[in-house]
């Protein structure tokens, strides 16, 4: 079956025009107050996307608010100190999103003069604008009707449309926004695709879809052959890789902490956190082992006190498993830029992932 055929018959006999109403009519009415709702500018669009990401509303507010006070417009986010971007960012986790963000911010401001470009081409070059964020930004601030495809969208479209293809597998999103070109109100496509996504948070929910409260209920063929629960299809992800590490809280006699910035790529790239290591089962104890860690690698040596505790943090893909313990060590200098030795009343400037926060809840407690 090629592709036209396909979108035929997924939109044969379904009311666009009457669907695209029902929607909007709602969201003008049940929208909820969002802080990136107040107004259409494309860069407070663009930070409330990328926050939304993996992350659900109500954590995102606090973040978004105290963002934008800190980085009102392009100017002043393209020209901020990156570690005062993460510390912004910090609990927000992925923090890959906020570097590319400020690259892509710093991009529009030399290359666009500020002003975030209207069209598909010129945004989703941008670092980190992917197909939905390039959907939202120009439905939301400009009006082009583009489609903004997320999970909460597919959920609501699979179920809507009675689509029966595995969510799960990035080529099944071109689908979608196939099908979304041919709905997506012209009129108001900022409307038709908030109310999608808006639908998909509060009603057409993953376990318990509410479908006796949803506006398109009449339009919903799931609902209708009774299997709204059935759908999306979504193939189960591959289980999360488990990682061991031993971590230690280590001071000086004066108290002060020390902290190790990680590695400029990768995950949680440039954050802050406490030394640690892969714990390796043939090696002694976790104890020894870090004892160990701090005089190879920095040529320091600890003397350890008790187990602090276990942290554990997972992740989309992993899981860390981290044994904790405090130490002390002679006052000296480091010669390496990524260690710094920190009073620990200034930890707070320092961003770190939640995990290591977590690390120094337990040891203040
Ligand atoms: Fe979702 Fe139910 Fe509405 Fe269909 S009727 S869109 S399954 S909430």
């Amino acid at each position: 079956m090629n592709k036209n055929h396909s979108q035929h018959e997924l939109l044969q006999d379904f009311h666009i025009d009457s669907f695209s109403d029902d929607l909007i009519n709602w969201f003008i009415q049940e929208q909820r107050d969002l802080p990136w709702r107040q107004d259409q500018d494309p860069y407070k669009v663009w930070v409330s996307e990328i926050m939304l990401q993996q992350t659900k509303v109500d954590t995102v507010i606090p973040y978004f608010n105290s963002f934008i006070e800190q980085f009102p417009n392009i100017e002043s986010l393209a020209y901020a100190k990156e570690d005062k971007v993460l510390k912004a960012w910090e609990g927000l986790g992925y923090y890959s999103r906020a570097r590319n963000l400020q690259s892509a911010v710093r991009e529009v401001h030399e290359r666009y003069g500020g002003i975030v470009p209207n069209n598909a081409q010129e945004i989703s070059t941008l670092k980190g604008v992917g197909p939905y964020t390039t959907g939202a930004i120009l439905s939301i601030a400009y009006g082009v009707p583009e489609p903004a495809v997320d999970g909460n969208v597919m959920r609501v479209l699979s179920r809507v449309l009675l689509i029966r293809e595995d969510i799960a597998k990035a080529k099944t999103r071109k689908i979608f926004e196939t099908v979304i070109r041919d709905l997506i109100s012209k009129d108001n496509p900022s409307f038709f695709n908030q109310g999608l996504m808006e639908l998909g948070a509060i009603v057409c929910t993953p376990t318990s879809p509410s479908c006796m409260l949803c506006p398109v209920q009449e339009h919903c063929r799931a609902f209708h052959e009774g299997v709204q629960r059935e759908l999306p299809i979504k193939s189960k992800k591959k289980a999360s890789k488990q990682v061991a590490l031993v971590a230690g809280i280590l001071m000086d006699e004066e108290e002060n902490i020390l902290i190790r910035r990680r590695p400029s790529e990768g995950l949680l790239a440039n954050l802050w956190e406490f030394p640690n290591f892969p714990k390796l089962d043939e090696l002694g104890t976790a104890k020894q082992q870090l004892q160990t860690f701090m005089k190879t690698e920095y040529e320091l040596e600890v003397e350890l006190g008790d187990f602090l505790c276990d942290i554990r943090h997972v992740f989309s893909h992993l899981v860390w498993d981290i044994n904790v313990y405090v130490g002390r060590f002679q006052k000296q200098s480091f010669q390496r830029s990524d260690l710094m030795l920190v009073p620990k009343e200034s930890l707070k400037e320092y961003a770190f992932p939640v995990s290591h926060q977590n690390i120094w809840k337990a040891f203040i407690k």
